[in-house]
């Protein structure tokens, strides 16, 4: 090996769209007050958590996990009262699917479109596979733009859509018909992300069957699993065959594999939290919109997207007081002077409306 350095052969190495990238920056929030991540506040039940300390106790951990568990996506169909010919699969978390899909149509030149402002990492994983990648502006009180979208749909050509429903940072449930004239207009593959499903009224799941191109995307992270890291697709058999050879064998681990299946036994738990934190968003949005200078946007997700002047010093505001929400100003032109808070408990609520208020002065 030549005695150059790290970084010349780094630099000469990398692609350059890799080297112009920051990374996905994660605070550290220990000690805080974590609003920041979209996370369910409350455990299941103790009882139900040491039935999973004896499952986990006798986990098989010096074998590797099985490669396709059939009765975990057997359980997850069964929720999801699947149509005829569907099926599911599963990946750790979601950004993972998002990845193997863009890496599964990304021929030379193929595009990914999304709107925007909307969830990041679909324009990140498009520059990390090196697609092209086209966002559409939403209307300004972030609608979809649909004739703008449209056109960009036969302008672009794109391989693959992500659209967020609800959408991800703007907490809104795009016009459902306006979703079907996107699929129905878009040549390639059409992925609606319902991430937020469980604390919205509505999903595309039951019209999987009326789209050759349509998949569904979905994550357990909100429902109380963050930490185990699963995702599904949803979608037909001819889609996911494809798909699944991309999937690397061993991408769900021994212990999620485990606990997601019990905690799916008691999904009523789960649900009964979500239902919870949808009254909470409720009353938060209330004592929001109270507040003066707070404009509140309606939310169908677990978090709420706010506009207050001085965005960033407010944050700062509330951190110095034990606080830690997501701080979108600057992210994006439409998102100045934006905040995302994330529904905690009734008393982490009372304490973000406290320091709000006296970060505001
Ligand atoms: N889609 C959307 C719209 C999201 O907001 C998120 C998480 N922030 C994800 C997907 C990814 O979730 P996960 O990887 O935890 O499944």
């Amino acid at each position: 090996m030549p005695s150059v350095s790290a970084s010349s052969l780094v630099k000469n190495l990398i692609r350059s769209e890799i080297l112009a990238l920051s990374a996905y920056h994660v605070p550290d929030s220990s000690g805080y007050i974590k609003l920041d991540a979209m996370e369910n506040p409350y455990l299941v039940p103790l009882a139900l958590r040491e039935e999973i300390a004896a499952l986990v106790a006798g986990a098989a951990i010096n074998r590797y996990p099985d490669p396709n568990p059939f009765a975990l996506k057997q359980q997850i169909c069964e929720l999801l009262d699947l149509p005829e010919g569907m099926a599911v699969l599963l990946g750790n978390g979601s950004d993972e699917l998002i990845q193997l899909l863009a890496m599964a149509v990304s021929k030379p030149g193929a595009t990914l479109l999304s709107v925007e402002p909307s969830f990041v990492m679909y324009r990140m994983i498009a520059t990390f596979i090196g697609m092209r990648y086209v966002g559409v502006p939403l209307a300004a009180d972030y609608s979809l733009d649909l004739a703008a979208t449209l056109a960009a749909i036969r302008r672009e050509q794109p391989a693959l859509v992500f659209l967020a429903y609800p959408n991800n940072p703007t907490g809104n449930l795009f016009s459902a018909e306006a979703v079907r004239q996107i699929i129905a207009a878009s040549p390639g593959l059409v992925v609606v992300d319902e991430a937020y499903y469980a604390f919205a009224c509505d999903s595309f799941i039951p019209h999987l069957a009326e789209f050759p191109n349509l998949l569904v995307m979905r994550t357990f992270s909100k429902l109380g699993m963050a930490g185990l890291r699963l995702g599904f697709l949803a979608g037909s058999a001819v889609w996911l065959e494809q798909l699944e050879k991309l999937r690397l064998p061993y991408n769900v681990g021994v212990l999620p594999q485990l606990v997601a299946a019990k905690l799916l036994e008691r999904h009523d738990v789960l649900l009964q939290q979500a239902g919870q934190i949808k009254l909470d968003r409720a009353a938060l949005y209330q004592q929001l919109s109270e507040i003066k200078g707070v404009t509140v946007y309606p939310s169908e997700a677990n978090f709420l997207l706010l506009r207050v002047a001085k965005a960033t010093a407010v944050f700062e505001g509330l951190k110095q007081r034990g606080v830690l929400i997501k701080n979108l100003n600057g992210g994006h032109p439409m998102l100045n002077d934006c905040l995302r808070v994330t529904v905690g408990t009734p008393e982490e609520n009372e304490r973000f409306i406290a320091a709000l208020q006296e970060s505001i002065g």
